[in-house]
């Protein structure tokens, strides 16, 4: 049942990467912030590199929900209006649930 196209099929093998590379990065920023502030004063680059590791959390998040969402078929259209997310946002930003506009709303 789960026919997916070459676009999804792209959008897919393109956060599979993005996943591989979050998690080798947060798993680095992890070690960092750990190892060093075991022996050093707590300062401001392990908790840059707390912070983005927290960021990377959050992306990685992302990048599972839009890897679920190919996998039911729900990728791509808006989880706010239903409408079509439109594949050159998609293509910009993979990870994407919402439409531009709904995506605008939202920020403002
Ligand atoms: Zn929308």
């Amino acid at each position: 049942m789960k026919v997916q196209t070459p676009f999804e099929w792209n959008q897919r093998s393109r956060l599979l990467e993005q996943r591989e590379r979050s998690r080798r990065l947060r798993g680095d920023l992890r070690t960092a912030a750990t190892t060093r502030s075991e022996y050093e004063p707590h300062d401001v680059v392990d908790d840059e590199a707390a912070i983005q590791a927290d960021v990377l959390d959050a992306k990685l998040e992302a990048i599972e929900i839009a890897l679920e969402r190919i996998e039911s078929g729900n990728y791509g259209s808006c989880t706010s209006c239903n409408a079509e997310i439109g594949e050159q946002r998609l293509e910009a930003l993979p990870t994407a649930t919402t439409c531009r506009s709904c995506a605008a709303s939202d920020v403002a």
